[in-house]
Order: structure tokens, then C-alpha cells, then sequence
């Protein structure tokens, strides 16, 4: 009987392209690309074997009956290799190789040993096949051998991968599950046609459809560093943060974009591409990702201490000579940090922060990330802490009276929210409000302080106590919301309550977000009736045409300005800062501008604003921010005084 070898021709043809697609797109040779290239040069090398005995059996004279025996020992010592290595190559996809121990790895290898011996003996004992008196192939005692080996292999594999599912994506689980499969479908079909050679196209087929998905690099290496990507940088690290049994540099360079604009992309990129590659070649057991924005991750396995220390060092004195691209030589300034998984990061949050806090921004020594995490963790805590007290209508007002300089008396009052959990304790604003702020949940914060304190003014008529209006700080985050507006009138109608009565602070360093859309909800709530104050002026861009837009009536000197000039503690100033604040004070009355100076702890200070003519006082020196009804006592003192 003559063998159809038209498939194993076909296979050839797919094997070859499989190579050349390896090799062409040099993708990175470490764990699972080296055993694939092991599958694909095997199954080349049975395929051409399959079809030298195929043509052999076809001419069987008795020369060719030796050629025949050769080819048929190649082809079953490389084709039984396949289910084995396959096993190999899923334990590598499922980056569980290096857990095997050297016992299991045993146990794992005794089935094709035992082949590969009876196979090796094949040619005296004649146990795995022969051929009979006509020449012709046929099957021995112990051939049974070789299907036990498939059989076993082939549940190793499906039993590895459905174990460790989660352990890969979706795409991946199915490629392996179609290897094991199309390892089986031939056996059925040559059940029916014995002389069809079909399984060697099969697995060239898996083997492509593996090409095409679990190696793939395109997805997940950077077309410019030549590197794996960040994307793979998380997949790789996502299984293995939790074990922690692995190393991880992240080497950042300095402010990418800056030189990007400065020196051009195409430097740049050809400079990035050779960092990357450098890299990447610094320590066998470590891949070089490029994480994009200057920062490298090295990841690998753990390396010792020794190796580490030797590692950096060998990288940040490379940083200290400048790369060459082009002729044209740059230093970059980097820094590195050892993560230490499990104890520097835990989650996935915390990674990705160590990962893309810019240059210097990650307050540590030597690479220590702690400080980083720590406040990150805080920050999250903080962040829990807000919802709840939203939830559970936790937060509080308090109110910071405000004096009329020439009379003395408590003319306003500035609302401050205050929070305290209970196990965090207070938590001052200026640690909450900007989290409140990035999360949004300063709308919610906005909306509560709002109707307290038009409530506040409303139920305790305010306004007979001489208090015409209470100054809320608003946020530009609240003024970017659309519904603002309608919110605020919402509230004011509830409780009765005129817009004049609420004046509403926005702070300077505004200036530079989204102008348009706060000059618009600015101008809307003008048109209601509220009136704005610029607050802490002179720490943000002293944008002076910010000031002219907006409709402010007052503005409140930031306490750093005051402070310098006259420091409530030692009494010192400096003498410019002295002049800055005679002439703003001076300028502001010019323009038409009230004037409130906030931060007045001392005697000195409120008598030399008082010189300078400042409109209203705002310090502890008078008074901290105290709650409702201590507010109302000292209101209900001064009417009763003036009785
Ligand atoms: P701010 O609007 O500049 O408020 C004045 C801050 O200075 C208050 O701090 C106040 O307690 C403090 N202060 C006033 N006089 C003195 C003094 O003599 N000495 C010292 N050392 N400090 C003084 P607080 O309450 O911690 O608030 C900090 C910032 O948090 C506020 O700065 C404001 O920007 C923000 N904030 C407070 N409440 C709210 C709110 O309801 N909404 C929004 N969006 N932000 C708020
Ligand atoms: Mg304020
Ligand atoms: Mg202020």
C-alpha cells in the first residue's frame, strides 16, 4: 500500500513559514519562544523523515528497506518528543516551569524516556516495529508504548491548563486546548484512513494558530525600543506579584517630554531604542519592558542582593556617560527603584504608581519606594473615608469669624468642612479637599457645606446679627458641573434665602484650568446674586487678567504673604515681602477691591494691617474656626455688647 504524503508536503510548507516568521520577527528568546522553536524544528525534521520513509516503503527494494528503518527510527524518536515538549511548553505559557521540582520534572520525562530507550533497542529487539516477510511496515509488541506516552502527555496538558486557567488570558487557554485536540483528531481519521499521513498537517495547523496567538509579539512589544510593552509588563507581573518570588527595577529617565521637544523625536526614540536594548541585555534573568514615558521595568526572577547592588551599579554609572545617536551625545539623568513585591506593593494600584509617578516625584532614599506606598495607601484610606462620611452625612461646618477692621466687630465668617473618623482622627481639608477634588466627590462636599450653611443662616436669621454674608470656598471642580447653578438655586429656594447672602471664595491658581467653562458658571451664579472673593492671593500664578475677568468684589491675601512680611512667631520679615504687601494692599484699594487679610495670629500683625488699611481681619488671633453655635454665642455677645 502507497502512503498519501500530500499533507506532510502541505506541512513542510506551513513548518517553514513558521520558522522564518520566528526568526524574521526576532522576538524575544527566553522560556516559552525557545521551546516552541524546539516544536516547530521538530515537527519539521518528523515531517521530512514521515515522507523519506513513505517514499522509501513506495520503492522497497532491499537497500531501501535500511533507508526505510533509518527514517522510520528519525521519525518516531522526533514525533514522540512533540506531546512532551508541548507539556514543556505549557508550563511555560503558564509561568509555572520554574515551580516544578527536579522530582516531578522526572516523573514527567519517565514516559518518553521509556519510549526513547525502547526505540533506541528498536533495531535488535524489533519490540516497536519491523517489517514482515514482504517488506512491509508493521506495528510490534510493545509498540502500545508510544500511545501510552500521547495519552499521558496529552492529559498532562489539558489537565495543566484547565488547572491553571486563570493564569492566562481567554485567547491563550484556547490555543493550548486546540494543540491537545488536533493532537487527537488525526488518530481518528487514520482509524478510517490508515494511509493518509495527516497528523504532522495537523499540528502544523496548531502550531500556527499558536504563532498567531500565544507568540505573537507584535501586541506586546514596542515597534520603537524593540522591547516588550507595558501592556506585557502588567500581564507578566499581574501573576506574579502575589508569590513575590521575582526582582523588579523600574529605571526612570528624567523628564522624557522635555527632551523630546527639545532634541526631536527621532533622536530621542533612536536614543530610547538603544537605552532599551542595553537594558535588556544587562542580566540573563531579566527582561527589559519599556513602559513608556522613559521608565524601564527590568522584571525577572529574584536575583541576590549582591547581584542587585552590582546590577544598579553598573546602570546608574552607564547614565553618567552620555548615549549616541547620530553622532550627537546626551546624558539623561535617571533614577532606579528595587520594588520589592509584597512588601513595597501589594496591589496592582500600587505598582502602577510606583510605575508613573514622574521622575523625582517619589519621595524615597536609594530606591526606597516605602514613602510612595505609604502615602498612596493613606490616600485611598482618606478616599474610603470620604464616601462614608458623605454617605453618613459625617462631615461638619465650622465657622472662622471675620472682623471689619475699623470697627472690630464680626462682620462674616468663612466655612471650613471638617471631618473626623474615628480611626483616622481629624482630617484637615488640606489633605482631603484636593482627594475630594480628583475624585469628584467634592460636588457632593460642595452641595453639603452649601445648604448647612444656608440653613445655618436662615434658621438663626443671620442677618439680624449683623451678618450680611458668609463666605464658602467653592472649587473649580464644582464649577466645571453643569448643574451647579440650578443646584445652588434649589437650596437657596428651601430655605428662603437670597443669593446676596453668600459670598463664594475661589482660589487664585484656578486661573490656568478649563477659563471658559468656569467664566461661565461664574457669570451665571453673578447673575443670581452672588458675590466671589479671590482667595489666598498671591500663591498661585498671579494671573492678573484672571482678576479682571472674574467678578471679584473681595480679595483675601494668602496668610504666606502676611506671614513673611511679619512672622507671628519670631517677629522677623523680610523686607521686600514688607513692600509687596504695602503696595498689593495699596494697588487692591486702587482697584476697588475689599480687602481681607487672613492668618492674623498676633498683635504686631493686625496693627500693621491696620496701618495699611486692610478692610477685614481673618486670623486665630481673634478667633479659629469654631462650630455653629459657638459662632452664634459670640455673635449674640457683640449685639448685647452694642445694647
Ligand atoms: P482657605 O480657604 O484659605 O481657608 C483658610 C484656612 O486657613 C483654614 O484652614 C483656616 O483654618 C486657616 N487659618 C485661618 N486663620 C489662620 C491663622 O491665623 N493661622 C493659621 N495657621 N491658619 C489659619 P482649613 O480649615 O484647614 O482649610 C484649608 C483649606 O481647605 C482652605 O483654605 C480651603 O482651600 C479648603 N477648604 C476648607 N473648607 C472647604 C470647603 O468647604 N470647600 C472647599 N472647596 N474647600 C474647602
Ligand atoms: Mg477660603
Ligand atoms: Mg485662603
Amino acid at each position: 500500500m502507497v502512503y498519501n504524503i500530500d499533507f506532510d508536503i502541505a506541512a513542510i510548507g506551513l513548518l517553514l513559514f513558521s520558522l522564518f516568521y520566528l526568526f524574521y520577527k526576532k522576538g524575544i528568546r527566553k522560556g516559552t519562544n525557545s521551546v516552541f522553536l524546539l516544536i516547530v524544528s521538530t515537527s519539521l525534521i518528523s515531517a521530512v523523515a514521515d515522507i523519506a520513509s513513505a517514499i522509501s516503503q513506495a520503492v522497497a527494494g532491499q537497500g531501501e528497506i535500511l533507508m526505510m528503518d533509518f527514517w522510520n527510527h528519525l521519525f518516531f524518536g522526533v514525533h514522540n518528543l512533540l506531546p512532551f515538549l508541548f507539556v514543556l511548553y505549557v508550563l511555560y505559557v503558564l509561568d509555572i516551569a520554574k515551580n516544578v521540582n527536579k522530582l516531578q520534572f522526572f516523573i514527567l520525562s519517565v514516559p518518553v524516556i521509556a519510549e526513547l530507550v525502547l526505540l533506541a533497542s528498536n533495531p535488535f529487539t524489533r519490540c516497536m516495529f519491523y517489517y514482515d516477510a514482504s517488506g512491509a511496515y508493521t506495528r510490534g509488541r510493545l509498540f502500545f508504548v508510544f500511545y501510552i506516552g500521547a495519552i499521558f502527555y496529552t492529559f498532562a496538558a489539558i489537565i495543566l491548563s484547565v488547572m491553571f486557567r486563570k493564569l492566562i488570558s481567554t485567547n491563550k487557554f484556547i490555543s493550548l486546548l486546540f494543540f491537545t485536540v488536533m493532537g487527537i483528531v488525526p488518530v481518528l481519521i487514520q482509524y478510517k484512513f490508515p494511509y493518509v499521513l495527516i497528523d504532522i498537517f495537523c499540528q502544523s495547523l496548531a502550531i500556527l494558530n499558536i504563532l498567531f496567538s500565544i507568540e505573537n509579539k507584535s501586541d506586546i512589544i514596542n515597534p520603537n525600543t524593540g522591547v516588550y510593552n507595558r501592556y506585557a509588563f502588567l500581564s507578566a507581573v499581574d501573576s506574579t506579584l502575589k508569590r513575590g518570588e521575582c526582582t523588579l527595577l523600574v529605571v526612570k529617565l528624567a523628564n522624557v517630554q522635555f527632551y523630546y521637544t527639545t532634541l526631536g523625536v527621532e533622536y530621542v526614540n533612536g536614543v530610547l531604542e538603544e537605552i532599551a536594548q542595553w537594558l535588556d541585555d544587562r542580566h540573563s534573568k531579566l527582561i527589559c519592558y519599556d513602559c513608556e514615558q522613559g521608565h524601564f521595568a527590568l522584571y525577572g526572577k529574584k536575583i541576590s542582593d549582591e547581584e542587585k547592588v552590582k546590577l544598579k551599579t553598573e546602570i546608574l554609572d552607564r547614565f553618567h556617560s552620555a548615549w549616541e545617536y547620530k553622532s550627537m551625545g546626551s546624558v539623561f539623568p535617571i533614577e532606579i527603584y528595587d520594588v520589592r513585591p509584597r512588601v513595597d506593593v501589594e496591589t496592582m494600584e500600587d505598582l502602577l504608581l510606583i510605575l508613573d509617578t514622574p521622575f523625582n516625584d517619589l519621595v524615597s532614599e536609594e530606591g526606597n519606594v516605602t514613602d510612595a506606598v505609604v502615602t498612596h495607601q493613606r490616600r485611598m484610606l482618606v478616599e474610603k473615608v470620604i464616601q462614608e462620611a458623605l454617605d453618613k452625612r459625617k462631615f461638619q461646618v465650622w465657622y472662622q469669624p471675620i472682623l471689619d477692621s475699623s470697627t472690630g466687630r464680626i462682620v462674616s465668617a468663612e466655612a471650613l468642612v471638617r471631618l473626623t473618623d474615628e480611626k483616622l482622627g481629624y482630617i484637615s481639608p488640606e489633605e482631603f479637599v484636593p482627594i475630594a477634588e480628583q475624585t469628584g466627590m467634592i460636588v457632593d462636599i460642595g452641595a453639603f457645606v452649601f445648604d448647612e450653611v444656608c440653613n445655618f443662616y436662615k434658621t438663626n436669621n443671620l442677618l439680624d446679627l449683623g451678618i450680611d454674608y458668609i463666605e464658602i470656598n467653592l472649587s473649580v471642580v464644582q464649577c466645571m458641573n453643569s448643574r451647579l447653578v440650578d443646584a445652588f438655586d434649589k437650596v437657596l429656594k428651601k430655605h428662603g434665602l437670597e443669593a446676596k447672602h453668600i459670598n463664594l471664595e475661589i482660589t487664585e491658581s484656578a486661573a490656568s484650568d478649563s477659563r471658559h467653562t468656569l467664566m461661565e458658571t461664574v457669570n451665571a451664579l453673578k447673575e443670581r446674586g452672588f458675590t466671589f472673593s479671590l482667595d489666598d492671593y498671591g500663591t498661585g500664578y498671579s494671573n492678573i487678567s484672571y482678576m479682571y475677568d472674574m467678578p471679584f468684589s473681595i480679595i483675601k491675601l494668602d496668610k504666606t504673604i502676611l506671614w513673611s512680611a511679619l512672622h507671628p512667631q519670631n517677629g522677623m520679615g523680610d523686607e521686600n515681602a514688607m513692600i509687596f504687601l504695602e503696595n498689593t494692599i495699596k494697588m487692591m484699594k486702587d482697584m476697588k477691591y475689599k480687602l481681607i487679610a487672613e492668618g492674623i495670629e498676633t498683635q504686631e500683625q493686625r496693627n500693621l494691617l491696620q496701618k495699611l488699611k486692610c478692610d477685614f481681619f481673618q486670623g486665630f488671633y481673634f478667633s479659629k474656626p469654631v462650630p455653629g453655635d459657638i459662632y452664634l454665642d459670640m455673635l449674640r455677645k457683640q449685639v448685647a455688647v452694642t445694647d
